[in-house]
């Protein structure tokens, strides 16, 4: 039986508790080892200790994006990563009804991507004719999309940059495992969106058939670039007490079998259309007369 272990910084972001079980330690790339501990009151995992800003920093120099890592980007700017990226973003906006969105919201639209990396999904919303935005903290990624995309992108911290102008759209594609505060961005993007406007939210996902399956060597065991692992129930809570209405949701992905496999195939069916994938795909909006609401 593993002891209890008091957490005290941070306590849970999900459900502010502060006793947490160890599951399994990990080393980071710098060999510094981190353990995966999950919350006793609402099964939320995240790694102890947090790293340091120092740490997080050195996570995403240049080779983040560009050398294999366990992460998995062989090299973030090239035509195949760009191509793959580009079929997700559809098959997601698809899920989540983004056209039938795009045309309910009236004028010119204003779209923010926290944590856009080259900014492809900032180049995909720019086509269609949005005022697309973006904000990164790796430096390579920003130079892309500025440079060669010609995306109004900006190398900085969401939580420490002020917007004025309401959005219309804010985007967390994979991002919110990442941040050291996600409650506090969730409430910065509330205030950020305009009445109505959405919040699609991505991120990896425990609790379903593929990721228990994996157990300790899940995919998506990264650390300590990933910091927090959300089941559906955490997420929806968290996006729930600040404010938003869940609209849509499904997962997608297995990370089972060798990729361009046949079984890889299956299993990713099954993900997709049976609600067991280990990546999770919300849209919340903000409205404060409560719509429709999922469970
Ligand atoms: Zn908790």
């Amino acid at each position: 039986m593993k002891k209890i272990w008091s957490i005290f910084t941070p306590p849970c972001p999900v459900c502010g508790k502060d006793e947490a079980l160890p599951r399994f330690k990990k080393q980071g790339a710098s060999g510094k080892e981190f353990h995966l501990v999950r919350c006793v009151s609402c099964g939320l995992e995240f790694i102890h200790p947090q790293p340091t800003t120092e740490e997080l920093n050195e996570c995403y120099q240049s080779d983040y994006f560009t050398k294999r890592t366990d992460r998995g980007y062989d090299n973030y700017f090239s035509p195949e990563i760009r191509s793959e990226i580009e079929r997700v973003i559809a098959l997601n906006l698809k899920g989540l009804s983004f056209e039938t969105f795009e045309f309910s919201m009236p004028g010119k639209k204003r779209s923010l991507d926290i944590g856009c990396a080259a900014g492809y999904f900032v180049n995909y919303i720019a086509s269609r004719g949005w005022d697309a935005q973006g904000i990164e903290v790796s430096k390579p990624c920003v130079s892309f999309a500025r440079d060669k995309l010609g995306l109004n992108v900006i190398d900085a911290d969401y939580l420490s940059t002020e917007y004025t102008e309401k959005f219309d759209l804010i985007t967390l594609w994979a991002t919110i495992e990442h941040l050291p505060d996600p409650v506090s961005v969730l409430k910065k993007i509330f205030s950020n969106l305009r009445e109505n406007g959405m919040l699609y939210i991505s991120t990896c996902r425990t609790g379903g058939f593929f990721q228990k399956k994996a157990a300790d060597s899940w995919r998506y065991y990264n650390f300590p670039e990933h910091l927090y692992f959300f089941s559906l129930p955490n997420l929806k809570k968290i996006l729930r007490e600040n404010g938003f209405t869940i609209e849509k949701r499904f997962t997608y992905g297995s990370g089972y079998g060798k990729p361009k496999t046949l079984i890889r195939s299956i299993a990713d069916f099954a993900a997709r259309h049976f609600g067991m994938g280990d990546m999770m795909v919300l849209a919340a909006r903000k409205n404060r007369q409560k719509g429709r609401s999922l469970k």
